[in-house]
């Protein structure tokens, strides 16, 4: 089956052109806009990311302009959308890019070739290509997973790398039909995912692919649209108590890069430190999530000692003026701490 090119693609993709949203990526196929918007969709729903895309872009219009804007500034346009190293894999990969574009004169059209660098995963740099070059290559993100697990009637564990790798193909397959462009194909798939083939309740009775969809035929049980795709196990919470120190001089906070904590790798955070715990911790005074990290806060008491322990190396510290926290630190767990901790000394 994952080599067959299903008959219906035509029936998609006319469906697609009737239906499709006018979306702010949608108006041209220049590979840099598609790319931030895909990076972007990966994190929250297309209405939620339009006012930060819309935001980004004008900041950054250009892959040339990403290129040369300081990290900070990348991340300070991201808050709010989460999963920081996003935004720094996708900075650096603007900067190897220009680089690249300046040397070869071209932007990368192959998902192969942009899977070399780092803001490029397999879905993002098949989107791309597909997207912007019409590289004849399917798409598998949640919206197609879930749309060929249904249609073909499959109950794969599509987590586990094996799976993918049958979905993968299968969503090949169907990008293959050459009477239509492979942007129109994925996108289709996408939207039919997003908008009729939804993860509950899908409405089946406005689907163009109805009468070829093995849960459709089904309704009930198994192999119905209710049961698949199967449910990923979740990851289990791990409760940590994070014990940070606050340290102020002029007005500026003291920061580290986290080279303790299992949660927020990579970023600027406040000194201190972090214990797993098999229950919640009877002090605290604030909780906060980040991926599958259950974090209870405990700030430093009012009295607390706040002469430095530790001196990593200077490009491992960083004092940030406190008016500028917001655009500095992305991450709203450490600036509630540090908020909080300055309105108990105030106390
Ligand atoms: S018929 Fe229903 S279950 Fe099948 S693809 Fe369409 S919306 Fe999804």
């Amino acid at each position: 089956m994952p080599s067959e090119t299903p008959e219906f693609i035509e029936d998609l993709v006319e469906w697609y052109q009737g239906v499709r949203r006018t979306l702010p990526w949608r108006t041209s196929r220049d590979p840099y806009r598609i790319w931030i918007s895909e990076v972007m969709l990966q994190q929250t729903t297309v209405a939620a990311v339009i006012p930060y895309y819309d935001r980004f872009m004008t900041r950054f219009p250009t892959l040339a302009t990403l290129a040369a804007a300081s990290v900070e500034d990348v991340l300070e346009y991201w808050a709010g959308l989460g999963y920081y190293s996003r935004a720094r894999n996708l900075h650096r990969a603007a900067q190897a890019l220009q680089k690249n574009i300046a040397a070869s004169g071209s932007f990368p059209q192959t998902h192969l070739e942009l899977l070399e660098y780092s803001g490029f995963g397999d879905y993002t740099a098949r989107a791309v290509s597909s997207l912007a070059f019409g590289e004849r290559v399917g798409v598998l993100d949640g919206n197609v997973i879930r749309v060929i697990s249904r249609v073909d009637g499959r109950r794969s564990e599509w987590w586990k790398p094996a799976e993918r790798k049958i979905l993968q193909a299968r969503a090949d397959a169907w990008a293959a039909e050459k009477k239509c462009d492979p942007s129109d194909i994925n996108q289709a798939m996408m939207e039919l995912g997003a908008t009729i083939c939804t993860p509950k309740s899908p409405s089946c009775m406005l689907c163009p692919l109805r009468n070829a969809c093995v849960a459709y035929q089904h309704r009930t049980g198994k192999l119905s649209p209710s049961a698949l795709p199967l449910a990923r196990p979740r990851r289990t919470l791990e409760i940590w108590h994070w014990k940070p120190e606050v340290t102020l001089k002029k007005g500026a906070v003291r920061l580290i890069k986290n080279d303790y904590a299992p949660f927020l790798k990579g970023h600027w955070i406040l000194p201190g430190t972090a214990t797993i715990k098999t229950t919640k911790p009877k002090r605290f005074h604030l909780r906060g999530s980040v991926t599958h990290h259950d974090i209870y806060v405990e700030l430093p008491a009012k009295n607390q000692n706040t002469s430095i322990r530790s001196r990593p190396s200077p490009q491992n510290e960083c004092w940030i003026p406190l008016q500028n926290l917001k655009a500095k630190v992305p991450s709203s767990l450490i600036r509630k701490a540090i908020d909080t901790t300055l309105n108990l000394r105030t106390k």
